[in-house]
């Protein structure tokens, strides 16, 4: 089993590396890959260009087995630069590669609350099961249908279909975001402990959100 975690990473973060290396874990997938976003569909833009987005994600992995960076979004981009990087089109072009492993598109439960604004999103789970991030007490009750036929809370089953299923995945909370980040670097404040080291040199080199 593979996990899927897109995002903008606008910087990369600890909320972001810590859920990803807990996902791996928890369901013993043998590699979880961040595939950052060229031209997100659903918010504002990434306020810095994609080759920094990208060098930061590498060095935030560097001396590190347990992530890999997966490109595909920003190569299909750079060929058709108008069209944003929808979800479905990457997992749709992740299942053609990885042809019957059981893949898992992991998101945050903030992502989750704007799932059925995604382009195509009912078809997201025809390629991927749907692993979301959330805090202890998350209400489930609350959910569509589509999305209650499709909840399960045997973890097990996940590896025996290729894609199709919900889980909710509870795991420790960071409460950490990248908007907070470029927030306090505008501000001239230190961000230290919220992302790793090599990343916020790299920021500080090259002057990234020094303005918001
Ligand atoms: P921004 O503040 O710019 O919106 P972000 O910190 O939410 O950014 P994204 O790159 O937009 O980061 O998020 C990518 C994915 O990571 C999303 O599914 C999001 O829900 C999840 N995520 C972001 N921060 C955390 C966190 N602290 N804990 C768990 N999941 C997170």
């Amino acid at each position: 089993m593979i996990g899927i975690f897109g995002g903008t990473f606008d910087p990369i973060h600890y909320g972001h590396l810590r859920s990803a290396l807990e996902v791996k874990d928890s369901f013993k997938l043998t590699e979880v890959r961040l595939i950052p976003c060229a031209k997100p569909a659903h918010r504002e833009q990434p306020s810095v260009r994609t080759d920094n987005r990208l060098q930061m994600l590498q060095l935030a992995i560097k001396n590190q087995t347990e992530l890999t960076i997966d490109t595909r979004e920003l190569d299909r981009h750079s060929l058709s630069r108008e069209v944003p990087s929808y979800m479905v089109d990457t997992l749709k072009s992740l299942r053609q590669d990885l042809k019957d492993e059981p893949l898992l598109l992991i998101i945050g439960s903030d992502a989750f609350k704007q799932l059925t604004n995604w382009h195509q999103w009912p078809q997201l789970f025809d390629y991927a099961h749907i692993v979301v991030l959330t805090r202890p007490g998350f209400v489930t009750q609350q959910m569509d249908d589509f999305f209650k036929d499709r909840l399960t809370k045997e973890k097990g089953e996940l590896a025996q279909t290729t894609a199709g299923k919900l889980f909710m995945e509870q795991i420790t909370q960071l409460d950490i975001s990248a908007t907070a980040i470029r927030n306090m670097i505008a501000n001239k404040q230190n961000p230290a402990y919220l992302l790793p080291d090599a990343v916020i040199e790299y920021i500080k080199k090259n002057k990234l959100y020094e303005t918001n």
